[in-house]
């Protein structure tokens, strides 16, 4: 019976883990073991992946694990922690909200952080971006965008019902997301053929690529509810990055078509690329905008789907038909946006942007010598990301372990090495995580 293993004491149950062999540490927790066996890993063949490390605590730049080892954090987590973990800050009100008030439902009720995040946002974003739905994870913003996106044409009696990608990008693992992720080279390949037709185009970064998406889209406007776009930086898909200009040239020739852009800034929000959101440096304003990750300072999952008021106005009407149907149960969880008000305090009392600008000089500095090394195909920075890309992927598990033997918690993307760090991290810090990845990749 799929899904149901037979219980304990029957046989054809095993009590040893699917793991090619246990991780034999002095100070292995108890609970490690017995939930090895009931857990299912991200992005892991579970047959042949390398244990997990057993975390007992962050503080700072630094992973604690429970056998007493201690790494620094070259990752913040999937980049969410941009303050470091456990910033007092965030804590404190995280726990003062804890008193008040965990979560309550949306639907015809709201709270205060709620209300202080939505207006905080509206005039931290660019332009009139200023209708905030909050959902709770990435994914989820991205799927709401896109409604968003496809009703506003319904709305307005244009059923436009397919959207435009580009080569290398990632936009979440939920189903309409998986449809505008890369499918030759993203990780959704084998959906091929099972989800829904959308358009992939190629970023436009030279003329000829120009004028190939110009006709392209020339040939879709009629179809397209939205062309979506990871602005600056494609993450997922190999942390490559385009210039300003490039996007730029998406949101005009989205005006041109009269076709709405989405840019998720689910990455590179809340000052990753040097400034706050990266469409700043394009000087462009989307018509919707999706932001997670570093908003609540990687501390609780919220997410939001923001839209220019123009946008709103088409769901703004006496027809009950009208209205966005969508409501996740946990949206706008009053201790994610707490969080994040705190995390917003931050980037508004302390100098991070100045912390990216200096961790993207020192990055430069400092993993710019791998250009030389054999096997390196390029190294680039931008803001706080710093990018070694290999000529083909490395043995990730033994590459990830010599990380690990140094006191370092780095996690390849295939053949990319990078580092997206805390914004807070030391000068000192950096410097381990970037003299470890010279060591490792020096004679690969
Ligand atoms: N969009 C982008 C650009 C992302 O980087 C991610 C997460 N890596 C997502 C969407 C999906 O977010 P989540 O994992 O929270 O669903």
């Amino acid at each position: 019976m799929v899904g149901h293993p037979p219980p304990k004491d029957q046989p054809g149950f095993s009590d040893q883990p699917d793991w090619p062999g246990q991780p034999d540490w002095p100070g292995q927790p108890d609970w490690y073991e017995a939930g090895l066996q009931h857990l299912w890993f991200p992005y892991s063949q579970m047959k042949t992946a390398q244990p997990p490390l057993a975390i007992a605590s962050t503080h700072g730049e630094r992973l604690q694990l429970a056998d007493g080892r201690s790494l620094i954090d070259g990752i913040a987590s999937w980049w969410t922690a941009a303050h470091g973990y456990n910033h007092p800050h965030i804590l404190a009100a995280i726990q003062k909200q804890l008193q008040a008030m965990p979560h309550v439902m949306f639907g015809g009720l709201m709270h205060e952080p709620a209300a202080r995040l939505a207006a905080r946002l509206a005039q931290h974003l660019p332009g009139d971006l200023d209708r905030v739905f909050f959902a709770e994870s990435g994914s989820v913003s991205v799927e709401v965008a896109m409604k968003i996106a496809l009703q506003y044409g319904i709305n307005q009696g244009r059923r436009r019902h397919r959207f435009l990608f580009f080569r290398h990008g990632y936009h979440g693992d939920t189903l309409g997301t998986m449809a505008v992720c890369d499918p030759d080279e993203g990780m959704h390949r084998h959906f091929e053929g099972m989800l829904a037709q959308q358009i992939m185009g190629e970023l436009p970064d030279d003329p000829a690529r120009l004028t190939a998406l110009d006709d392209l889209m020339s040939r879709h406007a009629d179809d397209l509810a939205a062309v979506i776009i990871e602005p600056l930086v494609q993450g997922a898909g190999g942390m490559r990055f385009h210039r300003p200009e490039t996007l730029k040239v998406v949101a005009d020739l989205c005006k041109k078509h009269d076709i709405l852009l989405i840019l998720d800034e689910i990455f590179t929000g809340f000052g990753r690329t040097g400034t706050l959101f990266a469409c700043q440096q394009a000087g462009i304003v989307p018509d919707i905008i999706t932001l997670s990750k570093a908003l609540t300072g990687g501390t609780l999952p919220l997410s939001a789907a923001i839209a220019r008021r123009g946008i709103y106005d088409a769901f703004h009407s006496d027809d009950p038909d009208h209205a966005l149907m969508h409501g996740p149960t946990y949206m706008a969880h009053a201790l994610g946006c707490a969080a994040a008000n705190a995390s917003l305090d931050l980037f508004q009392s302390e100098d991070r942007l100045g912390q990216c600008a200096a961790i993207s000089r020192q990055l430069a500095d400092e993993l710019e010598p791998c250009r030389h090394f054999p096997g390196v195909r390029d190294v680039r920075i931008l803001g706080a990301i710093g990018v070694v890309e290999l000529m083909r992927p490395p043995n990730i598990d033994k590459l990830r372990q010599a990380f690990i033997d140094r006191g370092l918690w780095i996690r390849p993307l295939g053949s990319v090495v990078y580092l997206t760090p805390a914004l807070t991290i030391s000068p000192a810090d950096l410097s381990a995580l970037t003299e470890g990845i010279r060591a490792c990749l020096k004679d690969l």
